[in-house]
């Protein structure tokens, strides 16, 4: 590379996309691939991986080929990239024949900057053939997770990529993932022989995602509420998981004025596919799925989503609530959260066809997210925990931060809760036990002689909503298993001790219903609310309905015409000249050029009328 002040990583980041600064390591990993260097970048989603080989492929000599598992990501980034005036290209079984020999004749030619190759095709020997004779910038290892029987997505074409290594011995490699469990990780340097790569390790934090739990009551009604409240208009996910909850979940917010589009392996595969573009080419689309939603889905202004029932796992909750917020504006993580929900997913685990092993797993899997479900500590602390990252000080952005719970003693209460359990043979669930801990006067505790027993009638001094909640937080902290057939409850061998007496049990005090106080410092995620006065939000309205016209006449999704904080930007500082909008996040030289004349005669117009 020549030392032009035009071909600088950070000219490129300001001519080219419109950033003012490198994120996170971004420099560091873009010198030292533009030296020439070998490098493993784990970086959460939304932490800007791609600037990571875009940069360095426009800026070295040569085409930089970059390997990617998902055609329909592939053809977002290609039309992003050729948004910004970047040369790049995909090949892929999508294309005709004809079509993809053009581009590899141009790929050989050296007029690409870059070309996107599924890794099935790019090892077959045509290929490996033609990329002998193209002069290569580098090569890049998208989902690099792929390669690893242990990440999620195993792939194992991917396998065979260490003969690019082989072949091309001098071309730099950058293997990038968002998933970085130890065993993954180990994994893609072993399996793509990358010993002697530089590593680059980001945290998992996604500072801009508020996470929240809310006890589950009428979920269906809380799920509402949160999106009147904190995301009117809002694009956004949200998880069940059954088919028909999804589809229930769906007509529900539908009957209730919103657009919601249900996805799960149940439908017919075209019209899923449909509802998938729907929701990347629309703005303020929701999608109600089950865990099959979301691979391949890049949508940078997800602003929210909604668990209405547990994930499986810390892992799956991580990536789930993960597709929010890639543009790194605020978003909200929200999940309803009730007891019967473990017991749900403890019956699948059950039923399953893994080993006993392998189920053993997914138990301790569960536990640890109803510990997360429970907790009283900073919620992203917990979860950062789980993964293995340190937190210096609680979030300040998490419900348990933002309204601090407040705890009890529960000692008694839950010696009470436990032998209570004990007495009536650990055949009962929950309600039943709140029945005779109340003494409630039913027949049915006659029936069974539950009249007589020691804990008939000796919880009187908390409600039967209490001592549910006791219940449940003594399930999550593995005090008392679920039987997953009746759920029933039992001790573990953890209560042992609390009944002696020799183990305080301190528990959380379930927050009062919400309450509606607009002003409360919850709901500061949407868009709506990082706009400052009701002009600014009127003028964004207008500026994104030219958006969705530009994007739609272009046939690209609108994140690609400009992102939300470009839109906020503008509706900030009202640019009135081309020198001016050109100083936004987010306008680099091309899309200046292509776009700002006619967002200057929206803010013009808008002018005028106020
Ligand atoms: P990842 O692949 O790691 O999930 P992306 O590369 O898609 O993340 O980047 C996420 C978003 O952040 C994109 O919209 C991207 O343009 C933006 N972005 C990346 N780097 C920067 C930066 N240095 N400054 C501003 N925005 C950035
Ligand atoms: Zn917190």
């Amino acid at each position: 590379m020549d030392d032009a002040p035009e071909n600088n990583p950070l000219k490129i980041l300001k001519s080219v996309y419109g950033y003012d600064t490198f994120r996170g390591s971004q420099a560091e990993i873009i010198d030292h691939v533009v030296g020439g260097g070998d490098a493993l970048v784990l970086m959460p989603t939304g932490g800007g991986k791609s600037l990571c080989y875009q940069i360095p492929s426009v800026l070295r000599e040569g085409v930089g080929i970059v390997v990617s598992p998902l055609i329909a990501l592939m053809q977002d980034q290609v039309s992003a990239l050729r948004e910004l005036g970047v040369k790049a290209m995909f090949v892929n079984s999508s294309l005709p024949a004809y079509a993809a020999e053009e581009i590899e004749q141009q790929m050989m030619a050296g007029e690409l900057d870059m070309v996107y190759v599924a890794p099935e095709r790019l090892v077959t020997p045509r290929f490996m053939g033609r990329l002998a004779k193209t002069k290569l910038a580098l090569f890049a290892i998208d989902e690099a997770h792929c390669v690893s029987q242990w990440g999620h997505d195993f792939r194992p074409e991917y396998r065979q990529l260490t003969v690019l290594h082989e072949q091309f011995p001098q071309v730099p490699r950058i293997a990038l993932t968002a998933t970085a469990d130890e065993p993954t990780r180990r994994d893609i340097v072993e399996r793509l022989q990358l010993g002697d790569a530089a590593q680059f390790i980001s945290g998992f934090d996604r500072p801009n995602i508020q996470y929240r739990v809310a006890l589950k009551k009428n979920a269906h009604q809380q799920l509402l509420r949160f999106i009147e409240a904190e995301h009117a208009g809002d694009a956004g996910i949200v998880y069940c998981m059954s088919r028909r909850r999804v589809e229930q979940t769906a007509d529900f917010l539908n009957e209730h004025g919103h657009t919601a589009l249900p996805y799960h392996a149940g439908l017919d595969p075209g019209l899923r596919q449909r509802h998938q573009d729907r929701f990347i080419q629309e703005e303020g689309l929701i999608i109600c799925a089950t865990i099959a939603f979301g691979m391949g889905i890049d949508k940078p202004n997800v602003r929210f989503v909604a668990h209405l029932d547990l994930p499986k796992s810390m892992e799956a909750y991580y990536q789930e609530t993960g597709r929010a917020g890639r543009d790194g504006l605020a978003s909200n993580a929200w999940m309803a959260y009730g007891l019967s929900d473990a017991g749900k997913v403890r019956g699948f685990i059950e039923r399953s066809e893994a080993s006993e092993q392998q189920k053993r797993i997914e138990h301790q899997k569960l536990n640890a997210l109803l510990g997360y479900c429970e907790t009283t500590d900073c919620r992203r602390a917990t979860l950062l925990h789980y993964f293995g990252d340190q937190m210096d000080a609680p979030c300040g952005n998490c419900d348990t931060c933002l309204e601090p719970v407040e705890t009890w003693d529960a000692t008694v209460a839950a010696q009470k809760a436990l032998s209570c359990a004990y007495r009536t043979d650990q055949v009962f669930g929950a309600a039943y036990l709140v029945d005779v801990l109340l003494g409630a006067d039913q027949e049915r505790i006659g029936r069974n002689g539950h009249e007589d027993i020691s804990t008939f009638g000796i919880g009187t001094e908390l409600t039967k909503t209490q001592w549910l909640s006791v219940y449940r937080q003594l399930v999550a902290r593995g005090l008392l298993s679920v039987d997953v057939e009746h759920g029933s409850l039992r001790l573990t061998e953890k209560a042992r001790p609390v009944l002696r007496g020799d183990q305080t049990v301190q528990l959380r005090k379930d927050p009062k219903p919400a309450r509606r106080d607009r002003k409360s410092k919850r709901g500061r995620a949407t868009v709506q609310v990082e706009l400052r006065d009701d002009a600014a939000r009127e003028l964004f309205e207008a500026l994104r309905a030219k958006r969705m016209q530009l994007a739609k006449s272009q046939g690209v999704p609108p994140y690609v015409v400009f992102g939300d904080r470009t839109l906020i930007e503008m509706a900030h500082h009202r640019p009135q000249r081309m020198d001016q909008m050109a100083d936004l996040h987010g306008v680099g030289a091309k899309k200046l050029d292509k776009y700002g004349h006619a967002f200057l005669e929206v803010i013009a117009s808008h002018q005028s009328e106020v």
